[in-house]
């Protein structure tokens, strides 16, 4: 028996395992993933037990103090994934173990509301003497007759009473009052009609198909692991348990999820459903709860710790087998996991930005061969990693290439506003076609989306004389007009200031707005059509609560009629009165200082050109583009997303991106440019006497966003075929250099922000 357990304490990153001797009245009590109290410099601190030993390199080890029996611990297979997660993602193990049990679950104190309810002591028998009881009491009496047990608060209110008179029947033993634990449900209220499962079209049912053999075939895997007593069963004949669901807007693609819990379900498995926090809708949430009812957990960033911890505990406890969430919910504590889908999975929101720096995807893919589980990733433009993990056979490609009901896809149409530009002699924010387009829809009663992916109103305020633009302070990017309130403001801090008067170069009251936000473009439409009802929504307009759903719900009853907004409306949104999309300037993102922009726009063309014609007319898509040539834009015109893959491969191929190659981003932080940028020099060096020959390592460089919140920042890109034994080096080069007081520097393995 093990006499040392290897220990994390619960404080600061540490990023250290230490070693603790296991006392007498311990010995053998102690598991994997345990929580224990452990004395640490003068105090005694909360840890959790991550390995064992038989002897230690250190002399004179204290005691583990005690178990904490009462708070929740990490089982073992979940310690694997800990484990996994700070290796590959170059963090330490208490950030990673942080990120896996939420703080309203594992801070002391963390417990359920705790409610006193009252009922009849006994419900029928002694027949109450009325007479004995005041009139308040026989009131409440027969209340609890009529309707059983109530909460003490519940009653005291209906009645009007105070809770003397409920006391006094306790006092008699006619009544008794215990405290029982409530759910907190962030569900609460609301009323969501069951729902059946759909007769499949040909494809779905195909790719329920592969799935369903897949769920079966690790099923019985299990049991004949069982049978054999927990031994390690043979692997299965090359087949991967993860489906990559490529379908196209509009295919079905959730009905097939909902049929694969189904049948997960059936085998006394539960399932793990990722979406993004974006389309983390109530819509989103209906299709799932009204198919699955209360056995439906959600958990999501805007829960209370409260609800939190009672979403997790029901998890954990079998109460709720089916969780549905984003991001962190893939560590959610699912008992005997069978499924895990992640939808939109090509979704960079699915990264964490703060350490560990994960993708809830390959975390995802990570826990279903860990688990033995399958993985469903879905989406209708699937990054290129999961595309060359298809190639690879890695991953079975399950495909559904047409809507459900046989409606078309929508026609795309590329207008080139250069030519737009050449006729009218000036810049123009639309074209004349979708102006005549949204004209032609709006005399049908057909309803419009008009898509920028940039709020506010203004992209910058810039000097026509000395070419002087307004940026923020604090961070290199120049501040966006906001109409509403007279305000410029900064995207990347939030930082907002007035409009100057002149121009603070010089002093020429002509300053200007350049470019388009939102906020401009709802201007425009109202002035252009006075008589439509025109409503945007972004990121300013729904920061305010319930207006996402309240601009949603007078859109889809048809009270509003041209919709504009950013990439919140990009996704999953289903109206099938929608006729026309107009994407007003598709470039924005194409000319991201990112090897991705392309990708990016394919995607967010694709993704956006879905909600067009999700009905009984066939819709129309225009795209206006100041580069109609792109290859990016091409493809998407054509919906062709095998095309612009193969095109794109070659592209990363040939310069040696991912996926062909790991990207590893290094990003050094500080308030002063020359120590952050010699920083990032001395860690180059060093690296550079480290690092395998094989690892591409860039010069370190000032960030495409050079400072931001105040502080500067420089990065250094690594490129490597296998991040094993890559991150390790890093991590101990990083560890061991010794930063300057006020500058940080963070490890991105698998970068998906650049900037
Ligand atoms: P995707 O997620 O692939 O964009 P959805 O799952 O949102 O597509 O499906 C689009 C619409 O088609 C939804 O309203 C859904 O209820 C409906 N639908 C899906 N499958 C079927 C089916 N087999 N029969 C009829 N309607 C279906
Ligand atoms: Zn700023």
């Amino acid at each position: 028996m093990p006499a040392i357990a290897k220990v994390v304490v619960d404080i600061a990153p540490l990023n250290k395992e230490f070693d603790y001797k296991i006392p007498d009245k311990l010995l053998g009590r102690l598991s994997l993933g345990a929580r224990v109290s452990v004395p640490f410099g003068r105090s005694t601190v909360s840890g959790f037990v991550v390995g064992f030993a038989d002897r230690s390199g250190h002399g004179h080890l204290k005691d583990i103090g005690s178990i904490e029996e009462e708070a929740v611990s990490i089982d073992e297979s979940m310690l694997r994934l800990v484990r996994w997660m700070g290796e590959y993602y170059c963090s330490s193990l208490e950030q990673a173990i942080r990120t896996v049990l939420p703080s309203a679950v594992r801070r002391k104190g963390a417990r359920f509301r705790k409610q006193m309810f009252v009922s009849l002591s006994s419900p029928n028998g002694v027949c109450l003497q009325s007479k004995d009881l005041s009139t308040k009491q026989n009131v409440v009496v027969e209340l609890l007759r009529n309707q059983g047990c109530k909460s003490l608060t519940e009653l005291t209110s209906e009645l009007g009473i105070t809770s003397a008179p409920v006391l006094a029947l306790q006092k008699k033993g006619l009544v008794s009052i215990a405290s029982q634990s409530v759910r907190r449900d962030p569900l609460a209220g609301r009323n969501i009609l069951p729902t059946e499962p759909l007769k499949l079209m040909k494809e779905q049912g195909e790719a329920l198909c592969v799935i369903r053999r897949i769920i079966d075939l690790l099923a019985s895997e299990a049991e004949g692991q069982n049978a054999k007593g927990g031994e390690a069963g043979k692997k299965r004949q090359g087949e991967s348990s993860v489906v990559l669901l490529h379908g196209v807007t509009g295919s079905g693609k959730t009905e097939v999820y909902l049929q694969a819990i189904d049948s997960v379900l059936r085998n006394g498995s539960g399932a793990i459903v990722l979406v993004p926090e974006i389309s983390l809708t109530p819509q989103t949430l209906e299709r799932f709860i009204g198919r699955f009812g209360s056995n439906v957990a959600v958990l999501h960033s805007h829960l209370s710790d409260g609800e939190r911890h009672d979403e997790w505990h029901r998890i954990r406890d079998g109460h709720a087998n089916i969780v549905i969430g984003a991001r962190s919910a893939v560590f959610a504590p699912v008992k005997k996991l069978g499924l895990i889908v992640v939808d939109e999975e090509h979704e960079p929101s699915y990264k964490q930005e703060d350490a560990p720096r994960y993708n809830a995807r390959d975390v995802a893919v990570m826990r279903g061969l860990m688990e033995n589980c399958v993985v469903i990733l879905g989406s209708a433009t699937p990054c290129l990693e999961s595309w060359a993990n298809v190639k690879k056979e890695k991953y079975q490609l399950v495909r559904l290439s047409r809507r459900v009901d046989k409606r078309e896809m929508p026609l795309m149409r590329i207008i080139d506003m250069r030519v737009e530009t050449e006729r009218t002699g000036r810049m123009a924010v639309f074209s004349r076609d979708l102006l005549e387009a949204i004209r032609v829809r709006l005399e049908r009663a057909e309803q419009v989306i008009l898509f920028l992916n940039r709020r506010g109103f203004a992209c910058s305020l810039t000097c026509p004389r000395c070419g002087h633009v307004a940026v923020c302070s604090q961070c290199s990017v120049s501040y966006t007009y906001h109409y509403e309130d007279d305000k410029l403001r900064c995207h990347i801090c939030g930082n907002s200031k007035s409009v100057p008067g002149k121009c603070p170069g010089c002093g020429d009251l002509e300053f200007k707005f350049t470019g388009v936000g939102t906020q401009r473009i709802e201007k425009i439409v109202q002035k252009c059509f006075p008589h439509a009802h025109v409503q945007r929504m972004d990121a300013d307009v729904t920061s305010r609560k319930d207006s996402y759903e309240r601009i949603l719900g007078d859109f889809k009853s048809g009270k509003t009629n041209i919709l504009i907004g950013t990439q919140m409306i990009a996704k999953g949104l289903h109206f099938p009165n929608v006729t026309l999309v107009g994407i007003v300037y598709a470039d924005l993102s194409l000319h991201m200082p990112d090897f991705r922009a392309g990708e990016r726009t394919f995607q967010l063309l694709a993704q956006v050109a879905g909600r067009a014609g999700r009905g009984d007319t066939q819709g129309e898509v225009i795209v206006q583009t100041y580069t109609p040539f792109n290859s990016a834009v091409q493809a998407a015109r054509r919906l062709d997303y095998d095309g612009f893959c193969d095109q794109e491969m070659a592209f990363r191929k040939e310069l040696g991106y991912p996926p062909f190659k790991h990207l590893i981003c290094i990003t050094i932080k500080g308030q002063s440019d020359e120590k952050t940028s010699f920083c990032c020099k001395a860690l180059v060096r060093e690296l550079k006497k480290k690092l395998l020959s094989n690892v591409v390592m860039s010069d370190s460089a000032p960030a495409p966003l050079r400072r931001a919140k105040g502080f500067y920042r420089w990065q250094v890109m690594l490129r490597c075929t296998s991040t094993g034994v890559t991150t390790r080096i890093v991590k101990d080069v990083v560890n061991g250099f010794k930063f300057p007081k006020g500058i940080t520097c963070s490890v991105d393995v698998d970068a998906l922000n650049l900037m």
